[in-house]
């Protein structure tokens, strides 16, 4: 079984190897120290432990997976958190990106569709004493009113497009990270960021595979799948 120093290794390869895409040759050494403080193998189920420290996404319960940990820090870096932040994450899956940014920032809020899921990730998060992220069981295409606006939202599944209330709930110069595109099909990492003067700027990353963000939302057909609303 790898260690988590040979999981930061790999991440270290891997973003070196991306560095045309992603523009840079190392992450934020703050993210990196974050990663480092996670026990990445108290968020995976035990017959997936020996999983625990390669640089790979691996099954959780309820058909769902644990990020791999290279996009995991891409992602945290894309965010551009600052230790006084109230972030929004949207899919709390196992909590392992939750405690990842629990580091880094002042109040994690985290939504997960699946209770059981939300319930188990709950009581893991308390348990590993991250005492700054709340979750919820609810659906991420509305975010969380009552907490917005916040400083930065992250999406660890895959939209066929952006939630608008997402957008809305963005504190002026925040960012959302959020892969866009159909379940199992083509998707995108896209940037986005909510400038002073309320322009909306998009950037692309590159192509990614998440499961699919459920739960609806959507207020047309998709004109590709033909599927209703
Ligand atoms: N961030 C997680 C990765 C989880 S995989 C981790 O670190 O382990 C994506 C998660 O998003 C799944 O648990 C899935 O149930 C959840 N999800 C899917 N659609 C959702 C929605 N509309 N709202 C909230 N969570 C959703």
């Amino acid at each position: 079984m790898k260690d988590l120093q040979h999981m930061l290794n790999d991440i270290e390869k891997e973003v070196r190897l991306t560095r045309h895409l992603i523009g840079k040759d190392a992450l934020d050494s703050r993210v990196m120290a974050a990663i480092k403080q996670v026990p990445r193998h108290e968020f995976l189920p035990d017959n997936y432990r020996f999983l625990a420290y390669d640089n790979g996404p691996a099954p959780i319960d309820c058909g769902q997976t644990i990020s791999q940990p290279y996009i995991v820090a891409l992602m945290t870096d894309l965010l551009h958190t600052r230790a006084t932040d109230t972030i929004l994450e949207i899919g709390t899956g196992s909590g392992y990106q939750a405690a990842v940014l629990s580091n880094l920032v002042k109040q994690v809020y985290s939504l997960e569709i699946i209770g059981e899921l939300a319930t188990q990730a709950r009581q893991r998060l308390k348990q590993l004493g991250y005492g700054n992220v709340t979750v919820r069981h609810g659906n991420g295409h509305f975010g969380w009113p009552e907490q917005a606006p916040f400083d930065g939202i992250i999406v660890t599944a895959a939209a066929p497009f952006i939630p608008p209330a997402l957008i809305e709930q963005l504190r002026t110069g925040a960012r959302l990270v959020i892969p866009v595109g159909l379940p199992y099909r083509y998707q995108e990492l896209l940037v986005i960021e909510k400038k002073a003067d309320g322009e909306i700027k998009a950037r692309t990353i590159f192509g990614v595979s998440f499961v699919p963000l459920t739960g609806g939302g959507a207020t047309e057909t998709n004109p590709i799948t033909g599927e209703q609303p």
